[in-house]
């Protein structure tokens, strides 16, 4: 259920990996075109998506994602959606500007509560989401789990841990 972010009290990662087994990843056009040389993502009826293998992301090692910062727009700004229209509960200003944002209680750790009082740790995070989504920063700070120094070596790619 994606709930209006007003409802959530925080959100944080763990790296447990799961929503990496639930959804197929949708990309933008040149998201596919820098991957596509990979050939584990497809192009079905003019939409870009990350090939399934069995129930798994092929991109995940462990519970981590290999592609770090150049992860898709998509799961970097998980479990948010930002959309252009929605509810009141929803609304959220960005530097002048109206969206809206919802979140997706498919992680267990979005916690919901019964009033609308914005959360200011989730309006942080949701800040950090729209500047990746308007291609203002590409790291992230708040929307990814805070790893071990061993276990953030691994959220590199091979190529890059291999030069060092
Ligand atoms: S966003 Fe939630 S489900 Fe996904 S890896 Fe983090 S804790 Fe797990
Ligand atoms: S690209 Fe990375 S973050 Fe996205 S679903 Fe695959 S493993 Fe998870």
């Amino acid at each position: 259920m994606h709930v209006p972010w007003r409802l959530v009290s925080s959100w944080h990662c763990e790296a447990c990996g799961v929503c990496c087994t639930r959804y197929k990843v949708r990309l933008r056009a040149y998201e596919y075109l820098k991957l596509k040389s990979t050939g584990l993502v497809e192009e079905k009826a003019g939409r870009f998506f990350i090939k399934k293998i069995g129930n798994s992301c092929p991109f995940q090692i462990g519970n981590l994602c290999s592609l770090g910062n150049s992860k898709p727009i998509a799961c970097k700004i998980y479990p948010f959606s930002i959309l252009k229209k929605g509810d009141e509960l929803a609304s959220f200003e960005f530097e002048g500007k109206e969206f809206f944002v919802y979140v997706d209680d498919f992680c267990k750790n979005v916690k919901i509560k019964r009033d609308a009082r914005p959360s200011q740790i989730v309006a942080r995070e949701i800040s950090e989401a729209i500047e990746i989504l308007l291609g203002k920063r590409i790291d992230m700070e708040f929307l990814t789990a805070k790893l071990s120094r061993g276990t953030q070596e691994l959220r590199q790619p091979h190529r890059h841990r291999s030069k060092v």
